[in-house]
């Protein structure tokens, strides 16, 4: 059975190397194309779009594609969308692996901002020392607040940098440590963090770093995902291939 993947996450490349040996399914996994390098994967991979809904539609029906596996980032939206219209105009089965955001704590100082625009109105307009923990093309949208001082963290360079008096860029790819977390948010004199509400593990040490430290954080509202079938692990979803592999296992 072919099977498309559709990733650019660490749950993507970890649910392909699960799947990597399997003799019963042919894997794609599908990338948008946003980074420069991106790391190998364990499976074929293609890249960019597919042109909407019906672009990915006639993609699943050429193919011959008898399962799709939503693996995108939560905040990757549009694609995940274009999945389900997809994958319902076609009658190609559909499951999407969800990660659960992260839930406030105690000592949390968390600000639920709308999106980048009401990140860069909620700074304010006394000048802050503020850490972005956004992509590339996000960070773009506060050089509209150019009093702040910048430390801009992304996976590819932000080129050309921001137009903003104070700025310093670090490129890394997660995971990240706590302890290097707090290192470098207490090293930057850092007064809050723009970040995304992801989920996971690869990217929370800033947020426990940031609760050590009493540190604010504005998240970007999570955007609205379709309403479609869903597991939150690899386990799950290796399951539910399964039973879509051999009918007899989900009853058929
Ligand atoms: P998006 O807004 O959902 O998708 C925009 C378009 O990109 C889609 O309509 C599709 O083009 C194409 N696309 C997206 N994912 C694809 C995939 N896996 N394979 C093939 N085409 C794909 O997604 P985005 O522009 O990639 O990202 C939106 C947000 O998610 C941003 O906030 C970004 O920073 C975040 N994100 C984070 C990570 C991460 O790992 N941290 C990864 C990805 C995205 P067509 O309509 O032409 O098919």
């Amino acid at each position: 059975m072919r099977v498309l993947l559709l990733g650019g996450t660490a749950d993507a490349r970890r649910l392909a190397g699960r799947l990597a040996g399997r003799a019963d399914l042919d894997i794609v996994l599908s990338l948008a194309g946003r980074t420069e390098s991106p790391v190998p994967q364990p499976v074929p991979v293609r890249v960019g779009g597919f042109g909407g809904a019906e672009g990915l539609a006639r993609y699943l029906e050429a193919e011959g594609v008898g399962a799709v596996v939503d693996a995108t980032h939560p905040y990757a939206a549009l694609i995940s969308r274009n999945a389900a219209a997809a994958c319902a105009a076609t009658g190609v089965p559909l499951i999407a692996l969800r990660r659960p955001p992260w839930v406030r704590q105690e000592g949390d100082d968390w600000r639920e901002v709308e999106d980048v625009a009401g990140a860069v109105a909620a700074l304010g307009d006394t000048p802050r020392r503020v850490f972005l923990a956004l992509g590339r093309n996000e960070v773009r949208a506060f050089a509209a607040a150019p009093q702040h001082a910048y430390l801009v963290r992304s996976v590819d360079p932000v080129i050309p940098p921001l137009d903003v008096p104070h700025a310093d860029y670090v490129v890394a790819r997660g995971p990240f440590a706590e302890a290097d977390e707090h290192a470098l948010l207490a090293g930057h004199g850092i007064e809050v963090i723009v970040a995304k509400n992801s989920g996971g593990a690869a990217t929370y040490a800033k947020m426990a770093a940031a609760r050590a430290l009493g540190i604010e954080v504005l998240l970007l509202r999570r955007p609205a995902l379709p309403d479609v079938a869903s597991v939150e692990g690899a386990e799950a979803a290796l399951a539910w291939l399964d039973a879509r592999r051999h009918p007899a296992l989900r009853g058929e």
